[in-house]
């Protein structure tokens, strides 16, 4: 499942993002966690914003910790629900920090809000950002290679990708797929349309089957039948799914890179095992 794909002078870009913890344990933890997957020499770590802006004291305050670790941190911040003037304020304390790297989303709104505010959808934060804030920020923002849930087509959703790029955004990382052949396939259709910025494949390491297949049904990931398959024949097996798990998400950062993907950006769930035991198998660490 491993090879020798990479030299340590490859130009491979890792990035890898954590939600913020709820409790103090939770954040003692993520420093446990963040030492560790610091060894990796990540490009940035990403911090999640929460729907609405419901994180927003959290985000920020795990942002000021990484950036005073030395270490690059990419806030998460979605429009949605929002006001310029909120997302002004927000812009402008990150500017203070030095914070350079931002990933703009349009994100969902929550249940029981019902004013959308002042951003419909991700491009109208890229150009907002852009107007306010000039090149200060390198700005990254969500691709779908297996579509968005709620894109009226797939031309619509690829055009759609198209005007955040033209809207300024500087590179643009997945949702997590386990279908190598939907992330080539969405990269050549973009190229196709003269859109030329990185995009970094979104990578979920697998450590449990049922909370998985939960999440991938809500945000349109797909798990092809023949994984579903054995997880569900796995049961209760932990080692099992987590053995099977790693072969497999391994095995497809193998094909992503041989294809030419720019980096991986992981999804690590504020865990460290999974994707350091990845990175090993790839050479990467
Ligand atoms: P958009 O790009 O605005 O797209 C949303 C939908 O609207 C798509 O169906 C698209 O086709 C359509 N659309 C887009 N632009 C237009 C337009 N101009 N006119 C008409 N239709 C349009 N969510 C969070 O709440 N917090 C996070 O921290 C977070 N981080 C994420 C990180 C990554 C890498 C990814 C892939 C997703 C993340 N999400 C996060 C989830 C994301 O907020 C949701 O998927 C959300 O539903 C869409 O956000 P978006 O920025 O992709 O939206």
């Amino acid at each position: 499942m491993t090879s020798s794909l990479l030299t340590p002078n490859s130009s491979l870009t890792l990035s890898i993002e954590f939600f913020p913890p709820q409790t103090p344990e939770g954040v003692d933890k993520l420093r446990a966690t963040r030492a560790k997957l610091a060894e990796l020499k990540p490009e940035f770590f990403s911090v999640t914003y929460g729907a609405g802006g419901s994180t927003r004291e959290r985000t920020f305050a795990i942002v000021r910790e990484i950036a005073g670790e030395g270490l690059v941190a990419a806030p998460h911040l979605s429009c949605i629900g929002s006001t310029k003037e909120s997302i002004r304020a927000i812009l402008d304390e990150y500017r203070r920090e030095n914070i350079r790297r931002i990933v703009a989303l349009r994100g969902d709104l929550p249940s029981g809000m019902a004013d959308p505010g002042e951003f419909r959808y991700a491009n109208e934060l890229v150009e907002f950002i852009r107007r306010e804030t000039g090149d200060h920020f390198t700005i990254e923002v969500a691709a779908y290679p297996e579509w968005h849930p709620q894109a009226r087509s797939p031309a619509d959703d690829l055009a759609n990708f198209v005007k955040k790029a033209q809207a300024g955004a500087n590179s643009a990382i997945t949702q997590y797929f386990y279908n190598a052949d939907a992330y080539f396939h969405f990269v050549d259709a973009v190229r196709a349309r003269g859109v030329d910025i990185p995009i970094v494949p979104g990578i979920m390491p697998i450590a449990g089957f049922s909370k998985l297949a939960r999440f991938s049904d809500a945000c349109g990931a797909e798990i092809p039948r023949w994984m579903r398959k054995k997880f569900e024949g796995f049961g209760d097996d932990v080692e099992s799914i987590r053995a099977f798990g790693l072969d497999v998400v391994a095995g497809l950062c193998e094909k992503l890179i041989e294809g030419g993907a720019p980096g991986l950006h992981f999804y690590c769930m504020n865990q460290a095992a999974l994707t350091t035991e990845i990175c090993r198998r790839l050479k990467l660490a």
